[in-house]
């Protein structure tokens, strides 16, 4: 099968390898969709400490059942959705509400959506990968992986609806924000950010969209979604007393960042920082999806082949478009 293969930061071809055979419980898809993302960016740009190189590519993915293992919980035929990843349920963290952090999670996750086949172990076949309806779209069943991200966001922040929100960053997920936000019934939500092109898609969406440059006055709750360490410091400036601020977009490894301790303390901001998710957060992010009043579709910004896949990361570098398709 022809497969995107990371070779190295900026260097990536589409390589023929063997199409994985199914073992006990394992599912292998024939992918139909799988959309870019920004952790792919990140890996493209400058590595990643969750992507190994060189390595199979791509984490989202919806697809139709090509062949299964024995005991696998879906039929040849059956069209699914699923996420990258699945928690143990035994380590200590499983244990204690905290799948997101799974001890093994990130060891046992799927890479390779960029290629015409997908095999999915057993462990996420089982809890994370659910039927396809009909009328859904493959390319908008390719978003449940970063929209269950964004559920873990809203779940752990602890919102109100009644909250005054600002997201920061116009991208992928901060749009998504955006979307849950209203769809959950918040009326009040600015968008933040220089890209002009993803921050009318936020105004579509329902948000109050505003230049990061002219951004003033305090919200109930910040939430950071650029993953940069000068916008982390920031963002708290826009905090009211007694409000909240989320850093949901990850930084650099071996970066830091300072905060007012005045601010933090005396004004008695709640800091949190958001990382992945649990199974109650992909079902919610799915029920989300199934929603047919809840369309992401503004967020993709179209269909590309493999072959064109650097030229894809340089418009995602450039800021054109937002997320693309490939459906190998
Ligand atoms: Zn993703
Ligand atoms: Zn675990």
């Amino acid at each position: 099968m022809r497969a995107l293969v990371l070779n190295e930061p900026g260097c990536v071809s589409v390589n023929q390898v063997a199409v994985p055979d199914p073992g006990p419980g394992e599912v292998l898809l024939r992918v139909e969709a799988a959309t870019t993302c920004g952790t792919d960016l990140k890996a493209y740009l400058r590595g990643h400490p969750q992507i190994p190189m060189p390595g199979l590519f791509g984490h989202e993915y919806s697809g139709v059942v090509e062949a299964i293992g024995e005991g696998a919980p879906f039929e040849v035929g059956d069209a699914v959705m699923g996420v990258h990843s699945a928690p143990c349920f035994e380590c200590r963290h499983c244990r204690r509400g905290q799948e997101n952090l799974c001890e093994t999670v990130m060891s046992t996750k799927v890479l390779g959506s960029y290629a015409e086949y997908l095999l999915i172990p057993a462990r996420i076949a089982r809890v994370n990968v659910f039927r396809k309806p009909d009328w859904l779209p493959f390319e908008r069943a390719s978003l449940l992986e970063p929209l269950a991200c964004v559920a873990h966001g809203v779940e752990s922040a602890r919102l109100d609806p009644e909250d005054d929100v600002l997201v920061i960053g116009p991208g992928a997920v901060g749009l998504m924000f955006v979307a849950v936000l209203r769809h959950l019934g918040f009326a009040n939500v600015t968008l933040a950010g220089r890209n002009a092109e993803r921050l009318a898609i936020g105004a579509d969406f329902g948000a109050r969209a505003v230049p990061l440059a002219e951004l003033a006055g305090v919200y109930d709750t910040v939430i950071e979604c650029t993953g940069k360490v000068e916008v982390w410091e920031r963002s708290l400036d826009f905090a009211r007393r007694g409000g909240r601020l989320v850093l949901f977009g990850g930084c650099p490894t071996g970066t830091s960042a300072s905060f007012d301790t005045k601010r933090l303390h005396y004004d008695q901001i709640d800091v949190t920082s958001p990382f992945h998710f649990g199974t109650h957060a992909v079902r919610r992010a799915r029920t989300w999806l199934l929603d047919p009043s809840f369309d992401l579709g503004a967020l993709l910004s179209g269909e590309r082949s493999l072959d064109e896949a650097a030229a894809v990361f340089a418009d995602l570098e450039a800021g054109r478009g937002v997320k693309y398709v490939f459906r190998p």
